[in-house]
């Protein structure tokens, strides 16, 4: 067993500020941001006053979207270049993380395109990493992994040691701002995260332990703050929440709801994290045919794993509006056979059991 996670976490409120000159990782930063949440959550305005502090000048490149592209990483790299910035500081959701991310990469070394980053054999060296989550749900800023939007719409991620944060800060003060299907859809993909962890045939005794903490959290505190969105102390709880999952991924990788939910994302619009979470009740019970051991945690926090779907029904990650064609039912579940979430996935899924996934969830 391995365990490996060489990130400094630094977690609670005003956190920045307590650990500010471990911020000052290099000469001059590129901080990555969204166009909006940055600045609304107020987490850009607390860097920019560190970084002023220290006398440390920066640019700010604030173009990623959801679902971050070639196009947005490409011109990433070439600010921090022009630049000669010598650290990233990505502040947001998944997207800006993971595409500062690839940033770190790129700049470093100008020769590679985005599509090398996929294999890491590509390259040996990266920007130092600053991350700074704004919502709790990927756990980027504790994990090796960055996800991309190829230009044939797949969305496709890569590992790297090198892009595990240097330092990262999770203060529950920038999540209250999150509305309340933002809040439903990063939670869910934070536990997404820890129940495929846990199913994984990569799951170990420590992952484990992390990814029951964090499923018990969300589970208990979801509901509390989707009614009551601006209550801290229910924010601090998914916040660790999401940075436990983060952990275990980060051990364990992802597996099949993953892969079944990026072609909903991509191809019918709904966001990453209830994409995902529409499947855990079902691929959880295809695992427990052959694997009964490995849903055990989950029967035990949610008294079953009807259990696990009542409570998901409850939390509206039910609540969609989507179909799609024979031949697009054929498409996905062939892009899934094809991707590496599978072969850690127990139950022996087929084409014909991915295509019944795809069913289970079109039927509700
Ligand atoms: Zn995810």
């Amino acid at each position: 067993m391995l365990y490996y996670m060489p990130t400094k976490l630094y977690y609670g409120k005003d956190i920045i500020f307590q650990h500010k000159e471990e911020m000052i990782i290099g000469e001059k930063a590129i901080i990555v941001t969204g166009r909006n949440s940055a600045k609304i959550t107020g987490a850009l305005e607390d860097v920019i006053s560190v970084l002023n502090e220290f006398h440390i000048p920066y640019v700010h490149y604030n173009e990623i979207g959801e679902n971050p592209t070639y196009e947005m990483v490409l011109k990433g790299k070439e600010i921090a270049i022009e630049n000669e910035c010598d650290f990233v500081i990505a502040i947001g959701g998944g997207s800006p993380m993971d595409a500062g991310k690839s940033i770190a990469v790129l700049a470093s070394n100008p020769d590679l395109s985005p599509d090398d980053l996929f294999d890491m054999k590509n390259y040996d060296v990266a920007l130092p990493i600053v991350a700074i989550p704004t919502t709790s749900g990927t756990g980027s800023e504790v994990t090796p992994f960055a996800v991309l939007t190829k230009p044939n719409g797949r969305k496709s991620g890569f590992k790297s040691e090198l892009i595990f944060p240097d330092v990262s800060y999770l203060d529950p003060k920038y999540m209250v701002k999150m509305s309340k299907s933002l809040t439903m859809t990063t939670a869910v993909d934070a536990l997404s995260h820890s129940i495929e962890g846990i199913l994984s045939k990569k799951a170990t005794v420590l992952s484990d332990m992390l990814a029951k903490e964090s499923i018990s959290l969300i589970y208990n505190y979801l509901p509390k703050v989707l009614n009551d969105l601006e209550n801290i102390e229910y924010r601090e709880k998914l916040a660790i929440a999401s940075s436990l999952a983060g952990m275990v991924i980060a051990q364990t990788g992802t597996i099949l709801p993953h892969s079944l939910g990026y072609r909903i994302t991509i191809h019918k619009g709904l966001r990453h994290g209830q994409a995902t979470a529409i499947f855990l009740p079902f691929v959880a019970q295809e695992v427990k045919k052959t694997a009964p051991k490995k849903t055990k945690i989950l029967e035990e926090i949610f008294g079953s794993l009807d259990g696990l779907y009542e409570f998901l029904k409850s939390v509206d990650v039910y609540k969609y509006d989507i179909d799609f064609t024979e031949e697009e039912l054929d498409m996905f579940s062939k892009e899934v056979m094809n991707s590496s979430h599978v072969k850690n996935t127990p139950g022996n899924f087929d084409l014909e059991k991915i295509k019944g996934m795809y069913k289970k969830i079109l039927k509700i």
